[in-house]
């Protein structure tokens, strides 16, 4: 008997573990030779990754997936097509932060095209809502965002307004961003934004003047979609925000 019960240790200490980890006792999901070939074709980011960060990469999506609970808005079920990508969109983003999982987010909420926002009272194509710990998202939107790189991506704006809010709201993974770093972004999101408040063409859309998030989220859009020409008229800010986010899209592109 005592034999039996000193084997359920090690079991009961990786349930715990896990729990831990996911907020969920089920076994994690994997990411199959079918899933990391789906990525390799529909996401650039990971293809354009060495192969040691892509087995990160795939550890940290299915990651994701497994402590996240997908719920569909309007349609009947949400494909793991749908999960892989919305999932790799967040581990874009959170990828020089290994062990943010953005955890305060615990529902995925996915709609097939704009909805109307009960915040608002308007219709939206994304919103992220800490008092739901939900990050809501239109299908259709959130796949042309990644079709062009223009600079326009739903699924990484949604996401970066997560990760500000992550960072300050307090649970496991708060507090990641570093102050210095900020505060110097902040300086620089400043400026840029009273230059588009003034009519100066600059090279973030209008949308970015609207406030310190939004301004964020804009920037992250282009960073990952446009990193040259983001370095080039804005090297400064750029190189802010890579330090900010400990990564560098462009070393991406030269490889
Ligand atoms: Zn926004």
């Amino acid at each position: 008997m005592e034999v039996f019960l000193l084997l359920l240790i090690p079991l009961i200490a990786r349930f715990v573990n896990r729990y831990h980890k996911t907020g969920s006792v089920f076994p994690a999901f994997f990411l199959n030779a079918k899933h990391k070939a789906f990525l390799q074709t529909n996401f650039e980011f990971y293809q354009k990754l060495p192969p040691k960060s892509k087995k990160i990469f795939e550890r940290r999506v299915a990651l994701f997936i497994s402590s996240k609970k997908f719920i569909p808005r309007q349609m009947e079920h949400i494909t793991w097509e749908m999960k892989v990508l919305i999932s790799a969109s967040a581990i874009q983003l959170t990828f020089g932060f290994p062990k943010v999982n953005l955890s305060w987010f615990r529902y995925i909420l996915v709609y097939p095209e704009s909805f109307y926002s009960q915040t608002n009272k308007q219709q939206h194509k994304g919103e992220v809502n800490p008092r739901a710990k939900s990050i809501v998202l239109s299908w259709k939107d959130f796949v042309e965002g990644y079709l062009e790189p223009d600079g326009r991506n739903l699924g990484l704006h949604e996401m970066a307004h997560a990760l500000r809010l992550e960072n300050r709201i307090m649970n496991e993974d708060y507090n990641f961003l570093n102050h210095e770093i900020l505060e110097e972004w902040e300086a620089r999101a400043k400026h840029t934004m009273k230059e588009i408040k003034d009519g100066v063409e600059t090279f973030f859309r209008k949308y970015g003047a609207t406030n310190n998030e939004e301004f964020f989220a804009v920037a992250v859009e282009n960073f990952f979609e446009r990193p040259i020409e983001f370095n080039s008229k804005h090297p400064k800010t750029y190189r802010t925000l890579c330090r900010l986010l400990r990564q560098d899209p462009l070393l991406l592109e030269n490889a």
